[in-house]
């Protein structure tokens, strides 16, 4: 299916919105993919279509964001869209506004699609609650990041070709992160074996009932991973004292050449970003050969232009029924 027909294309998701990956199907997930895959091509050759010419995205960030945002702008602009982007530091919300009369105001507006980004898990559910445009969550506190965990995917199958009995290794800050919540649930649904490696502290309370294997070691977890996925030690969601020091931080739990030699020969290095050098991550490992943490920005465009045009989709058969 090229591009071009994915204009009449048949219906990818069967919500209204993209809260999370937990109700996802494999179906709709791998649907999802397909079409991230062919957006891959009209990214790179910097095509500008019409699919969405009339419709309005308003992306509303009340956290800091440099991948997602801007991606999440790009997508909505090469699908033909008029993109908003909310500065929440000098809108109402710094004056007191609360999200639903935020949520409210936008609404008015009448967008399409609404992009929200926000510290407390269940906002997004919330907003998608109160207005009638479509919402997709671009990463809610601790819960999740469902974007984040599909441009994984997309990375992960276009190097392994598939998903089945790939063994991949989520390392660091499971604690506080939605985006290992979202990858754990995508891949674990999609068939990967997938195993977490934090110090204990780090470790969610419910991890022995995630359905994963559970590693407290590098040298013990590492072994055999075909995907070894760090993640950033997420400070701002600490409210106590998770680790000794980053320093002893690193020598444990850090990925250096040494480390990475303990996964398969071909393993490939991930990190969502933004990346704390010398503390989750090596530099010589980050811009190494097995990095493929570029290509995720590059997956995370097209993945973006997917879950838009699959809403969209939605709305357009809403309208005509
Ligand atoms: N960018 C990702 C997120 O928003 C990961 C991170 O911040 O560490 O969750």
């Amino acid at each position: 299916m090229s591009a071009a027909s994915a204009q009449h294309g048949t219906p990818i998701l069967s919500t209204r919105h993209l809260i999370g990956v937990a109700g996802l199907s494999v179906a709709e997930i791998t649907a999802l993919l397909d079409l991230a895959e062919e957006y891959v091509e009209v990214s790179r050759q910097r095509r500008k279509l019409e699919l969405l010419k009339g419709r309005t995205q308003i992306n509303l960030f009340f956290e800091p964001s440099t991948r997602t945002q801007s991606s999440f702008e790009l997508a909505g602009k090469r699908l033909g869209a008029d993109v908003l982007n909310m500065s929440v530091g000098t809108s109402s919300v710094a004056k007191g506004e609360t999200l639903l009369d935020t949520a409210q105001t936008l609404n008015a507006m009448n967008p399409d699609l609404l992009v929200v980004r926000h510290q407390h898990s269940g906002a997004a559910e919330l907003l998608a609650q109160k207005v009638s445009c479509a919402v997709i969550n671009a990463g809610d506190g601790w819960h999740e990041h469902p974007t984040q965990a599909l441009l994984d995917a997309l990375t992960i199958r276009r190097h392994k070709g598939r998903f089945e009995h790939v063994v991949i290794a989520i390392c660091g800050d499971i604690r506080h992160s939605r985006v290992a919540r979202s990858n754990i649930l995508l891949l674990a649904r999609m068939g990967a074996q997938v195993r977490i490696i934090a110090p204990s502290t780090l470790l969610p309370p419910n991890a022995a009932r995630l359905g994963v294997e559970v590693f407290t070691s590098m040298e013990e977890g590492l072994p055999g991973a075909d995907v070894v996925m760090m993640l950033r030690l997420q400070k701002e969601r600490m409210d106590g004292a998770f680790i000794p020091s980053e320093r002893e931080y690193y020598r444990f739990w850090g990925l250096n050449e040494q480390r990475l030699a303990l996964a398969k020969e071909d393993a490939i290095v991930m990190h969502p970003g933004p990346m704390n050098r010398g503390v989750e991550i090596d530099s010589v490992v980050a811009d190494g050969p097995r990095s493929v943490i570029r290509e995720q920005v590059e997956m995370g465009v097209a993945v973006r232009m997917a879950v838009i045009d699959a809403l969209a989709r939605n709305l357009t058969r809403e309208a005509a029924a």
